[in-house]
């Protein structure tokens, strides 16, 4: 992907190494290195400062990053909103006559606070509608790679532009709509409808890529195909026979591998938030 001359969103709050809120100051690394020596520059005792870590260890636990990848991730995450942020913002003038009111983006490590609990990396990343932002620790960026087998660039955006899919969806209240309705069916049937709204997400995602590349060209040669097998991989059916070994179709909540590399493909195909009803039973 061409990110590097993409506008950076300005949206983007990276709480990386600051722990959790109210858990006391995080200060790791190379912040309380230069915070001890201050300290003891200053007369102080710089111990203090370095048994600190100690105490907000327990968030320290994902896997280390080096500086210069960690920096690389923010610079990347915020080309890809900001790519979004273009994209949909003139989408929705176009095709409902409104600005797009655009979310923030949390980074972090290990844990953090959202209006929607705790979030934390085991989780994956979320959008949590409550405070219209985006959560993502990065390390699931090496996560997709290694576990999932989808690396790529393209693969790690397709998964911030369909957690902006899911904004997208907040704004239009398709999800309420959908929560509405979760609420009078039973448990197979609002699963279905969880795995319509994911995929619509999945569709969204692609509508941001096919739109991106018509105004600012930034895919390169395997783009979509990296995206398309991260879409696969992290297919519901995937997704269960690698942790149970059977796959429960009922069970599903974000759509097979197949599907969601239709429903993705679909968006990149034709670049219309109009080709993205998944909620037509037809289309399912
Ligand atoms: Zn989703």
């Amino acid at each position: 992907m061409k990110w590097q001359s993409s506008r950076r969103s300005t949206n983007i709050d990276d709480r990386r190494g600051r722990g959790m809120p109210g858990g006391g100051p995080a200060v790791g690394g190379l912040g309380a290195l230069l915070l001890a020596l201050l300290v003891a520059f200053l007369g102080g005792d710089p111990s203090v400062v370095l048994e600190q870590r100690v105490e907000v260890s327990p968030y320290d636990n994902a896997p280390q990053v080096s500086q210069v990848e960690s920096d690389r991730s923010a610079e990347f995450v915020s080309a890809v909103l900001g790519e979004t942020e273009d994209t949909w913002q003139s989408i929705f003038r176009t095709e409902f006559g409104a600005p797009y009111q655009e979310p923030s983006l949390v980074l972090y490590s290990g844990a953090t606070q959202s209006a929607c609990g705790t979030g934390q990396s085991a989780m994956g990343p979320f959008y949590c509608p409550a405070d219209q932002t985006i959560y993502l620790d990065t390390s699931f960026f090496r996560d997709l790679a290694v576990r999932h087998g989808a690396p790529g660039e393209f693969a790690q955006a397709y998964v911030i532009a369909h957690e902006v899919g899911h904004h997208v969806q907040n704004l239009l209240g398709v999800s309420s709509q959908v929560q509405r309705a979760q609420q009078r069916v039973n448990r197979t049937q609002a699963n279905d409808l969880s795995v319509r709204l994911e995929l619509q997400a999945d569709c969204f995602a692609g509508v941001w890529a096919h739109q991106a590349q018509v105004a600012r060209d930034i895919l390169e040669e395997g783009d979509i195909e990296a995206a398309l097998n991260a879409a696969s991989q992290i297919g519901d059916d995937r997704l269960q026979m690698e942790a149970q070994g059977y796959v429960t179709p009922d069970s599903f909540t974000h759509g097979s591998s197949q599907q969601r590399a239709e429903w993705f493909y679909r968006g990149i195909e034709n670049g219309s938030v109009n080709q993205c009803n998944t909620f037509d039973q037809a289309r399912v």
